[in-house]
């Protein structure tokens, strides 16, 4: 094969495994007709992911070609100041005032532990302009990430403890994220997140006992569960949702576009690989859970539902 051949064969290659492509809705149907929630996706990042190809400009149009009828609303989550800015792009589906406006959409905003060194005043008054709005059902997500280490710890600390203040302040449930961050996540919770406060600690990823101590200290804070699950390394996932976690614990979650459910994420028959995930695959966390924990997935899906109710009012 010559020199051009070859690398044009390369091209193809990575051009095939680069294809973006969305799993029929039927196979999202299929797995359970419970209505759902998902309590905690970025939309706006599923449709700066999709290629134009997918023609897909509006919230509206993501839900009404993709996802399952079943599918009742979504916590969509703000956590990059970029997003508090709504005159960055107005109109367009960044501009959280066009989230709000549609219908199955709510909010929360909050900046990441990976932003943290960004945090200002001027970021903030942004941040509370959007908690006063009434689609808007909590703060966050905020915490501490240790894996990434984005930003300084001690700023990441800092800035925690200063969205935890805020969110008593106005009064709105904390949505957390932690990663490799236990100790310093916890004596934080503790000193500064009032026992009965609503918390829901995002995609847990981290050890079943630091599960059980949350779950045992803070009588209304629930475990997200998301993709993560379906992945065979995720032996603390799959532990914590097979014996650590009460049914009334738990949230699903997908955390679109990322943690796409295994099923999904791999198609030997085809090559194609579902990179961008989105809300309406739910249905595929909810079946994981129903196999560990050996009931069947309705159930898994009625409890989620009433859980989310219990956590965000929706
Ligand atoms: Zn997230």
């Amino acid at each position: 094969m010559s020199n051009a051949a070859q690398s044009n064969s390369a091209a193809a290659e990575s051009r095939k495994s680069r294809v973006v492509t969305l799993p029929p809705v039927s196979l999202l149907s299929n797995i359970s007709a419970e209505p759902f929630v998902d309590t905690h996706a970025h939309l706006h990042y599923v449709l700066e992911k999709l290629p134009d190809s997918f023609g897909l400009t509006s919230l509206e149009a993501l839900k009404e070609d993709h996802f399952p009828k079943n599918l009742e609303c979504v916590i969509n989550v703000l956590c990059e100041p970029e997003s508090f800015y709504p005159d960055l792009y107005p109109g367009t589906f960044r501009d959280w005032r066009v989230m709000a406006s549609t219908p199955y959409v709510y909010l929360t905003a909050g900046v990441h532990p990976h932003s943290a060194r960004l945090y200002d005043d001027q970021i903030e008054a942004q941040m509370i302009e959007i908690l006063l709005h009434e689609k808007t059902v909590a703060l966050g997500e905020i915490g501490l990430d240790y894996h990434y280490d984005n930003s300084p710890r001690d700023v990441q600390r800092e800035v925690f403890i200063r969205q935890i203040k805020k969110a008593i302040d106005f009064n709105k449930p904390l949505v957390i994220h932690t990663r490799e961050a236990e100790q310093d996540t916890w004596d934080i919770m503790r000193e500064h997140v009032p026992k009965e406060w609503k918390v829901h600690v995002h995609c847990f990823t981290d050890s079943p006992e630091f599960a059980t101590k949350l779950l045992e200290y803070f009588p209304n804070l629930f475990l997200g569960i998301t993709g993560v699950v379906t992945y065979s390394s995720a032996k603390n996932t799959q532990q914590i949702v097979r014996s650590v976690v009460p049914l009334n614990r738990f949230l699903l979650e997908t955390d679109a576009p990322y943690m796409t459910p295994a099923k999904l994420n791999r198609n030997k028959r085809t090559h194609e690989k579902i990179t961008v995930s989105h809300s309406g695959m739910i249905p595929f966390v909810a079946e994981r859970i129903a196999q560990l924990r050996g009931i069947g997935v309705d159930d898994v899906m009625k409890a989620a539902r009433e859980n989310a109710r219990e956590m965000y009012g929706v």
